[in-house]
């Protein structure tokens, strides 16, 4: 399988090439060339299949021959092995036809985990076989930082430097990444906020000669593929535990950089019934404002109390972009640079493509808060607050009753206590077993100044040999 870039203008790349990098030179993201596409009979047969042996159908098309089966097996039941639940993704019953999908089961209790802790197995497979070292970096505002970490822990061929704002996440957050006291894990707590830390990344991505002799940062955002890939597997999960494909299923997502939703896009276009995918959004909500009024344009930066999707650009758009402009790299180009002015507008079609594929709905923090209450009063389950605001835009842009709703759970309400408490919660739920001593342990990161030198300087003397 190679793999292409949105903006037309690279080289083409293996599998295992672009799992090992960033942007594209020309600035796109990487996509594959071709989707697999896979028949309601096959799909139907997967009945039954663990999420680990169903993650190996989906995934192995991607890999397409790079990684003998044996190995991708291992790598799959490897990364979910540390969950703890069996189910790995359980669905819960919240109103008629409606359903979460809990995908905060994972060791830092958000659904970045099912990515990351493939992503690394993965990382260190490819590495070991060529005999190769990376160093991966990434500014965090939370969920991210710490998934990562947890990642990459074992892998001897990286050293994994993750900056976060100083003073500037939630505790649970910061002791969920510095806590982690791997020789090769490296916590910068950057004086300055979360688009400094970005800002330092992207230089030093664009520039990587302050590295040592043979080697080369990646990335491990979402515009890393193979996170996006990972998490095409838990809506056939999901449909299939919900009597798919024999019937559609509709799913509703929390969304920021939308590299969760855009899985869901490609599920579908690989052949699974999907009827509708809701893009749920709080205040920063330039994906609702372009598919309700085509209005993509950035701005000010809103800290809310789901501060996963505090986003003012949902970078992984450009990826349906590209396949709403018929996957002309060119189109998209001149698109991008349009949106440097800081606003773009899709043409009609785009437009109209985009609305058949989307929903989109918009909840500020009052309106999560109460969906919190409301939620726990009828059933009590108590939602996370960007879990809520999928439950809430599912609610609100659900067109049939029949069809299952599945909500994408995002995190676990431990991680968030200020919304819950708020929503009327007088105790802070409980973190699971495995955390319960997260404020006893020895914690270590570098606290550093707002300076590219600086930081660069550290990463020198802290890279292993
Ligand atoms: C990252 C994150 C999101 C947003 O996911 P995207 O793929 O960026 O759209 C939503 N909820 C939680 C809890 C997250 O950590």
């Amino acid at each position: 399988m190679k793999y292409i870039s949105t903006r037309g203008d690279a080289p083409s790349l293996t599998f295992e090439d672009v799992v090992l990098t960033g942007l594209a030179p020309d600035g796109g993201l990487y996509v594959p060339e071709t989707l697999p596409k896979f028949s309601q009979e096959e799909i139907a047969s997967w009945a039954g299949l663990s999420y680990q042996e169903l993650a190996f159908k989906v995934i192995a098309p991607f890999v397409a021959g790079e990684i003998p089966d044996a190995d991708l097996q291992g790598l799959i039941d490897k990364s979910y092995a540390t969950f703890r639940h069996d189910a790995i993704a359980p669905l819960v019953q919240t109103g008629h036809n409606e359903w979460i999908l809990e995908l905060f089961q994972g060791p830092t209790l958000a659904f970045k985990d099912f990515a990351l802790q493939f992503l690394g197995n993965l990382l260190d497979y490819i590495l070991k076989k060529r005999d190769q070292k990376v160093v991966v970096m990434g500014a965090t505002s939370g969920d991210t930082g710490s998934a990562a970490i947890e990642g990459c822990r074992h892998c001897d061929n990286i050293d994994i430097f993750i900056l976060h704002p100083y003073q500037r996440v939630s505790d649970v957050q910061r002791r969920q990444m510095t806590t982690v006291l791997e020789k090769n894990v490296h916590n910068i707590a950057l004086k300055g906020n979360f688009d400094d830390c970005q800002n330092m990344v992207k230089a030093s991505f664009g520039d990587q000669s302050f590295l040592p002799e043979g080697r080369q940062l990646v990335a491990v955002n979402s515009i890393n593929w193979a996170r996006i890939m990972a998490q095409i597997v838990y809506y056939f999960y999901a449909a299939l535990a919900l009597g798919g494909p024999a019937r559609p299923i509709s799913f509703s997502v929390p969304t920021g950089n939308f590299g969760d939703i855009f899985a869901g896009y490609l599920a579908k276009q690989m052949g699974l019934p999907i009827d509708q995918l809701v893009i749920a959004t709080n205040a920063n909500d330039i994906l609702h404002r372009c598919i309700s009024e085509n209005d993509h344009s950035k701005k000010e930066l809103i800290h809310s109390l789901s501060p996963s999707m505090d986003i003012m650009v949902s970078s992984n758009f450009e990826r349906l972009l590209f396949d709403l402009y018929g996957r002309n790299g060119a189109s998209i180009k001149q698109l991008m640079e349009e949106f440097k002015s800081g606003a773009m507008h899709l043409s009609d079609e785009a437009l109209v493509k985009a609305r058949e594929l989307f929903s989109s709905y918009r909840l500020d923090d009052e309106e999560m808060i109460q969906v919190i209450a409301d939620v726990f009063e009828h059933t009590e389950y108590l939602l996370d607050p960007h879990t809520a605001i999928g439950v809430q835009a599912a609610r609100k842009r659900r067109r049939r009753q029949d069809i299952p709703m599945v909500c994408l759970a995002t995190a676990h309400p431990a991680k968030f206590p200020e919304a819950v408490r708020k929503a009327g919660q007088t105790d802070d739920p409980a973190l699971p077993h495995h955390m319960a001593d997260l404020f006893d342990r020895e914690e270590r990161y570098e606290v550093l100044d707002n300076d590219l030198s600086v930081v660069q300087k550290h990463m020198q003397g802290n890279i292993r040999a």
